[in-house]
């Protein structure tokens, strides 16, 4: 099974949109197998967004995502990056299909209430980034069982 690395951003933990963007990946039928609060620091930021350290904005978003603590999450799932990323929808928020979690609940470029990862690759770095082993969890979802054909579980 995939796992995809979610942190819900200080923007939704302004606005009281934890539940909700929870809920979104919880209803689809994904499994939680982490969860916590942190507080990121500029240093793992400028790991975690390497790839936007030379654009103008990226003083923002690191400011942005220091300014209150995070929840990260891993959420389990038959080809989960691919599900994931179609719930989150496009960066630009306002520009994001209805019915995606940033479609449905932000304007922003940058305050888009998720980070979502963009590949499988990407998305085992991310999970050891956040995650220490010992805060992963494996455990059997009963519900599995209807949520999957016999060949996807
Ligand atoms: P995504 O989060 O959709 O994978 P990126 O990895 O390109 O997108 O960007 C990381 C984050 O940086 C975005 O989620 C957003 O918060 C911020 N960001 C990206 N592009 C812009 C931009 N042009 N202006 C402001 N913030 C941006």
């Amino acid at each position: 099974m995939e796992r995809s690395l979610i942190i819900i951003k200080p923007d939704a933990l302004q606005r009281g949109l934890v539940g909700e963007i929870t809920k979104r990946f919880e209803t689809k039928g994904l499994k939680l197998t982490g969860c916590k609060m942190i507080q990121l620091d500029s240093e793992i930021l400028k790991i975690h967004y390497a790839h936007l350290a030379d654009k103008p904005f990226f003083p923002g978003i690191s400011a942005f995502m220091q300014s209150t603590p995070v929840i990260a999450q891993i959420w389990e799932g038959f080809e989960a990056v691919e599900a994931v990323r179609i719930i989150v929808g496009i960066t630009k928020a306002r520009a994001a299909d209805a019915g995606t979690v940033r479609g449905d609940l932000a304007m922003s470029f940058q305050n888009n209430v998720v980070h979502a990862s963009d590949s499988v690759e990407n998305a085992e770095i991310e999970v050891k980034r956040f995650f220490e082993e010992s805060e992963v969890f494996k455990y059997d979802k009963t519900m599995d069982e209807h949520v999957y054909a016999g060949d996807e579980k």
